[in-house]
């Protein structure tokens, strides 16, 4: 399977519009250890991203340039924490597929894996601090493992999924070091991190762009 930058196009279209259909609901996780704005954040940021690589010529544009391009735009629509974490994700997925003119599934997973590691040096977080690295971060993880153990890209992504929603379930047991939350101590436990969810949202519209 090629992905073409109009298959980007299509993708980002579709992660905008499962991330839409949560924003209130990811807002009510923010409110609960936040400030209750990251529905809103990554709904301006996602459909922006959207809207900016939809808006590009797809025969004229290069899928690194269209990565880029949604870093952008996602940026400059966000105030919050999450714009440059995926600001950062998005240019690492463009660096990542530099020169190419289509996407190879390899080149796919690569892509992907680079954003959970721009997410986490962006934010300078690791794994257990309640953050949406505890989503990308065994996401990433669990698509390399499967992927080099030789499984397609599509169960690789599956696994990919799968991996995050657990990793976003496990945020709620966890007291935060980074972000917000950090300054709540043991009063956000019970409570999943928001960031963690959308992740796991994007992470999951990804795996499902794939399978169709
Ligand atoms: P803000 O806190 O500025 O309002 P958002 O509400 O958009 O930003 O995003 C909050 C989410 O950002 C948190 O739930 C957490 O997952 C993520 N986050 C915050 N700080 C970091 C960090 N240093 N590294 C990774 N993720 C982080
Ligand atoms: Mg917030
Ligand atoms: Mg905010």
């Amino acid at each position: 399977m090629a992905i073409t930058t109009k298959d980007l196009q299509h993708l980002l279209a579709l992660i905008a519009g499962d991330i839409a259909a949560h924003r209130d609901h990811l807002c009510e996780l923010d409110g609960a250890i936040g400030d209750g704005d990251h529905g809103l954040a990554m709904d301006a940021g996602c459909e922006a991203a959207a809207k900016a690589v939809g808006a590009l010529d797809p025969a004229q544009t290069a899928p690194t340039a269209a990565f880029n391009a949604a870093a952008k735009a996602f940026l400059n629509a966000v105030g919050a924490s999450s714009g440059p974490l995926y600001a950062t994700a998005f240019m690492r997925a463009g660096a990542a597929v530099k020169d190419k003119a289509e996407l190879s599934d390899d080149d796919v997973l690569r892509a992907f894996a680079a954003m959970a590691q721009g997410v986490q040096e962006r934010g300078k977080a690791e794994p257990g601090e309640k953050t949406m690295v505890d989503a990308w971060r065994p996401a990433a993880d669990a698509a390399l493992h499967a992927w080099a153990d030789g499984a397609a890209l599509r169960q690789s992504l599956d696994m990919a999924e799968r991996a995050a929603r657990q990793g976003c379930e496990a945020t709620k047991d966890m007291t935060a070091a980074k972000g917000r939350a950090s300054r709540l101590g043991e009063r956000v436990i019970g409570h999943v991190d928001p960031g963690a969810a959308s992740a796991a949202i994007i992470i999951a519209s990804i795996a499902k762009f794939v399978r169709h």
